[in-house]
């Protein structure tokens, strides 16, 4: 059927800028690794894109081995474009990745510039785009210079076939170092894509310190640790699951070791009036360098049920405590709790989209009312802050 997006598709979402750059992500994007491939119903795909874009999901994230077969995804989501997303085409924010195995032979993986070129020309050619909006080396190759990675993502910016350059699994040092050369080459790192979750928090051992520093957003993958970190597992595992499934790298045995700590989370979000998968989504967005979660998901109504989860975005440290206790597995005191864990009011995404909207009206604005300045924030700590802001801006 003949689809048009839901005019009221700006209405809820807010949109966060990657580190310091122009460009804005939803709070929530969708990845499109696991579902979307050959092995998966088409149809069940293409109603999550449509649906995702109904509710303010700008961001569709690919790479050129979703599938499986490799692939596949990037093939599907050519023809919900075509089928559906093509008039939106300004509107979205696509990615793709190089980096895994793609093809047989010494130029089919890692981080050569002969093989991140050509799988970027294979990409575009599957999904029948003329550019992707990011364009991300996948992993970091320990075999090839890093200049060399970095001038193949310069090098598809320079040719128009990617607005923005990306990196993704890079440790802190080595994403220093990226965007130091991304930064010679007049091509700057836009955002970082890490694995993040409340299962997996590498990223707080020096990474996200990395990108603050260097201006450049995150957007953590597999947030909800494949499903883990839902209720899908909380009685088993059901059929048609991501664990139940022989493909991909959520292993059955990986379900059980974790459900004790699930079932403590789950009843902590239930007395927030929310189900696991939103508190875990939300427990990421507390934190300012966040951009956005990449999300899966395999129905619209889990699509709905996490974009739902933006409703409530405060947490008390009460809360934060007893999640930090859960998942270190020992009594937490409030006043141990890692700094990027404690609670912040307003919720980061809505006083970050509202101090924007006050950035915007100093700029265009001379003379400035009072109404313009929110309650919560004195008028000299509000000028102190933009004037901050734009410093780090330039
Ligand atoms: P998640 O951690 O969000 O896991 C998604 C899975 O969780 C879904 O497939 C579904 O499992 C389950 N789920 C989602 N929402 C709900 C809900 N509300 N209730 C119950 N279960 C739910 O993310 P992914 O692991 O899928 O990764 C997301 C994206 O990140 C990928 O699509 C890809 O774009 C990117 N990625 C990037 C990588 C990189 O190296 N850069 C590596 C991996 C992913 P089920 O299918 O069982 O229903």
């Amino acid at each position: 059927m003949y689809y048009i997006a839901d005019e009221n598709r700006y209405t809820e979402m807010p949109y966060n800028k990657c580190g310091k750059w122009g460009l804005k992500l939803p709070a929530i994007s969708l990845g499109l690794w696991h579902n979307f491939g050959g092995v998966d119903v088409f149809e069940n795909g293409r109603a999550m894109c449509r649906r995702a874009f109904d509710l303010g999901i700008t961001h569709f994230d690919l790479a050129n081995n979703y599938g499986p077969p490799p692939g596949s995804a990037e093939e599907n989501f050519g023809k919900i474009m075509k089928l559906d997303l093509a008039p939106y085409r300004d509107e979205l924010v696509i990615s793709t990745k190089a980096g895994y195995l793609m093809w047989a032979g010494p130029y089919g993986e890692w981080g050569s510039r002969k093989y991140v070129l050509s799988s970027l020309d294979q990409s575009l050619k599957r999904m029948g785009l003329d550019y992707v909006d990011i364009f991300y080396s996948h992993r970091p190759d320990p075999n090839t210079p890093l200049q060399e990675t970095m001038m193949a993502l310069d090098q598809a910016v320079r040719q128009g076939k990617a607005l923005y350059a990306g990196i993704s699994n890079y440790p802190a040092p080595m994403a220093a170092e990226a965007s130091k050369i991304l930064k010679q080459l007049g091509t700057p790192c836009l955002i970082h894509q890490p694995k993040y979750s409340m299962f997996e928090r590498w990223v707080e051992d020096g990474l996200l310190d990395t990108l603050e520093q260097e201006g450049i957003g995150c957007i953590p993958f597999s947030p909800l640790a494949q499903g883990l970190l839902t209720d899908r597992y909380l009685n088993g595992i059901p059929e048609g699951s991501r664990a139940a499934k022989s493909w991909g790298f959520l292993k059955p045995e990986m379900v059980g070791p974790a459900i004790e700590k699930v079932k403590k989370l789950n009843e902590i979000a239930k007395k927030r009036n929310q189900t696991l998968a939103q508190m875990a989504l939300v427990w990421l967005l507390r934190d300012p360098r966040i951009t956005s979660v990449l999300i899966g998901a395999s129905s619209v109504e889990q699509l709905n049920n996490n974009v739902a989860a933006l409703k409530n975005l405060k947490f008390s440290n009460d809360e934060l405590t007893k999640i930090e206790s859960i998942l270190s597995g020992e009594k937490v005191e409030p006043t141990k709790l890692p700094a990027n864990t404690v609670s912040s009011e307003p919720p980061k995404s809505q006083s970050r989209a509202d101090f924007i909207s006050r950035v915007v009206n100093v700029v265009n604005i001379e003379n400035i009312s009072n109404n313009s300045i929110d309650s919560s924030e004195s008028r000299n700590d509000y000028f102190k802050n933009v004037a901050k802001r734009f410093k780090g801006m330039k």
